[in-house]
């Protein structure tokens, strides 16, 4: 998967099925659906793959407990059947992505008593609504097993709690690793590639001006159906399509913090059912870290939004209560925010109250849109967005395989493979897993990618994160930036920024030695990083 082989192959085509514009959730997952159903697909993304709200989630794969409250509550069947296909989504996704998820178990601290029969049977029906897809039985707990599985929770008043099952991935490599199972699957993709306007043939949208962010070339690529994939963008490509069409997004911003190891909760996350606004926040294991998140506030539209002073004062009061020795704003790492495409609802007087679904579009010049929705779901929106295209464009297509088809690194995953790992190359035990869960089964391609010796060298002390990776993923995760690196390909920027800075210098000279860098090139390099890393990820 090499940037320049795919620039080189859409210049070498002559025209394509479908192009897909955005490399999120939605245009990754709908790239993986359309080549594996035999079509000639396209996707290009203006930024690095994920670098919008897919690499900014709160990284659960779930039904959702907080929209069957809500489908319960207002007797809602939209929202009941979004949280049943939630819930077969996160079985699927766990299956057929094993490197990239886990099963987590959740706490819900309970310090009123009549909250526990009320969370217990809300949780007990999220498990009826699993069917077999089921990942554990909900239970209540004694107050001591509360305090035994949750050692950070604030004891004062505490009654019981409530324990739960659910999904965690790593969101900005599931879709890696989702483009290149479309790219195994004959797809071309290519990051940092904008769609810049849309081409038209008699009134229908018949390709794309597409500008390479990296050499600032232009391209003009023609196919028969282009998919608008762009998340919160989503207006934006249906004005280029027709300046009058109405917005159908109102967007909403969520942040999230890490905290310092201490803060973390071990092998449970902690559920916090109400927030001072009716929320739900999770302080998730993540990586070591606590990762706590999130809000949900009205916002503009941008590539790397800031987090403000408000925001974070928010979260850190909501969960004050909940930690027996709360964290200061000084125990953050790191923190960043995303946006949420939300399809617009006459009915909703805040983003919150918005339904999740998502929503598909043809206008009258044939351009496709689909937006709303959430990760979870990503495979639903695309198999149901790929059918639509499949009978509008009249196309010869195989049916939907995804519910099967294995994404890039799960085949023939070994749930114990990082003890092979750890064994064959005498590597710490840390690295091994790492390596095992982001990559799976191509762990011992990145271990085989540079000189052994120096590849296996740390990048940071006290992270699992090495060297060959750097030299992995530029070759075969097309990695253009150092940033891109840093913060997708591993998590070190959204953990904790200081270290990340610290790594960028090896990370910059490798590139710098791979790709051939002048001195230009690498000042500019230099700029990204501290704008990153000083300031909004
Ligand atoms: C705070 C927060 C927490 C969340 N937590 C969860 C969770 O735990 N679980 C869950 O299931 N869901 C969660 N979600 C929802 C989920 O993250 C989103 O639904 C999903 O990531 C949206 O994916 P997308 O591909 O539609 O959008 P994006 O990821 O934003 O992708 C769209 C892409 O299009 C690109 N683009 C835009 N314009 C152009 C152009 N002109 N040319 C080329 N490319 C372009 C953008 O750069 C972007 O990368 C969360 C959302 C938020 C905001």
């Amino acid at each position: 998967m090499e940037r320049s082989v795919h620039i080189q192959r859409m210049i070498d085509a002559d025209s394509y099925d479908l192009l897909v514009i955005g490399g999120g959730a939605t245009g990754s997952g709908i790239a993986v659906d359309a080549a594996s159903r035999g079509l000639k697909v396209l996707l290009v993304e203006k930024n690095d793959f994920a670098e919008g709200t897919s690499s900014r989630s709160t990284k659960l794969v779930h039904g959702g407990v907080r929209y069957l409250e809500k489908a319960v509550k207002h007797l809602d069947k939209e929202q009941y059947y979004f949280v049943k296909e939630g819930l077969f989504e996160r079985g699927v996704i766990l299956k057929n992505a094993p490197h990239l998820t886990n099963k987590i178990k959740f706490v819900t601290p309970l310090y009123k008593w009549h909250e526990l029969p009320y969370i217990y049977s809300g949780l007990k029906l999220y498990d009826i609504l699993s069917g077999k897809m089921r990942l554990g039985k909900s239970r209540l707990l004694f107050k001591n097993e509360t305090k035994q599985k949750l050692p950070i929770v604030n004891d004062k008043g505490l009654k019981g709690g409530v324990l739960y099952f659910d999904g965690q991935f790593n969101d900005a490599r599931m879709a890696v690793m989702l483009v290149k199972t479309a790219v195994n699957n004959g797809a071309t993709a290519i990051n940092h590639m904008e769609v810049t306007g849309l081409i038209k043939e008699n009134g229908v949208v018949s390709g794309a001006v597409l500008k390479d962010n990296i050499s600032f070339k232009q391209y003009n690529v023609r196919a028969k159906a282009v998919v608008n994939a762009t998340g919160a963008y989503a207006d934006f490509i249906r004005k280029m399509d027709d300046e009058n069409a109405e917005p159908v997004l109102k967007v909403s911003s969520g942040i999230h913090i890490v905290l310092d190891k201490k803060f973390a909760p071990t092998d449970y996350g902690m559920m916090i059912p109400e927030t001072d606004d009716g929320r739900v926040i999770f302080v998730l294991p993540w990586e070591g870290y606590a990762l706590v998140g999130t809000t949900d506030d009205p916002t503009t539209i941008k590539d790397h939004p800031d987090v403000t002073e408000n925001e974070i004062e928010y979260v850190l009061k909501q969960i004050s209560k909940y930690y027996k020795n709360p964290p200061r704003k000084e125990d953050i790492l790191s923190a960043w925010s995303g946006i949420r495409p939300l399809v617009k609802d006459p009915d909703a007087t805040t983003t919150e109250e918005i339904l999740r679904n998502h929503y598909i579009e043809v206008s009258n010049s044939k351009l496709v849109t689909i937006t709303g929705g959430k990760w979870t779901s990503y495979r639903r929106m695309a198999e149901d967005v790929v059918d639509r295209v499949v009978k509008e464009f009249s196309f010869k297509a195989g049916p939907c395989i995804t519910v099967d088809l294995k994404i890039a690194g799960g085949e023939n995953f070994d749930p114990e493979g990082f003890k092979i790992l750890k064994n064959k190359y005498n590597i710490d035990n840390d690295i091994a897993i790492h390596l095992h869960k982001s990559y799976g089964s191509l762990a011992e391609e990145v271990i085989g990618s540079c000189d052994m010796e120096m590849g296996l060298t740390r990048l940071e002390k006290e992270h699992p994160y090495i060297e060959a990776e750097v030299y992995y993923c530029v070759k075969n995760e097309m990695v253009v930036h150092v940033v891109d690196f840093l913060i997708r390909r591993i998590p070190l920027g959204l953990l904790d920024k200081k270290a990340a800075k610290h790594a960028s210098k090896r990370v910059l000279e490798i590139m710098a030695h791979l790709l051939g860098w002048d001195d230009v090139r690498i000042s500019l390099e230099q700029q990204l990083i501290n704008e990153r890393f000083d300031g909004a990820i």
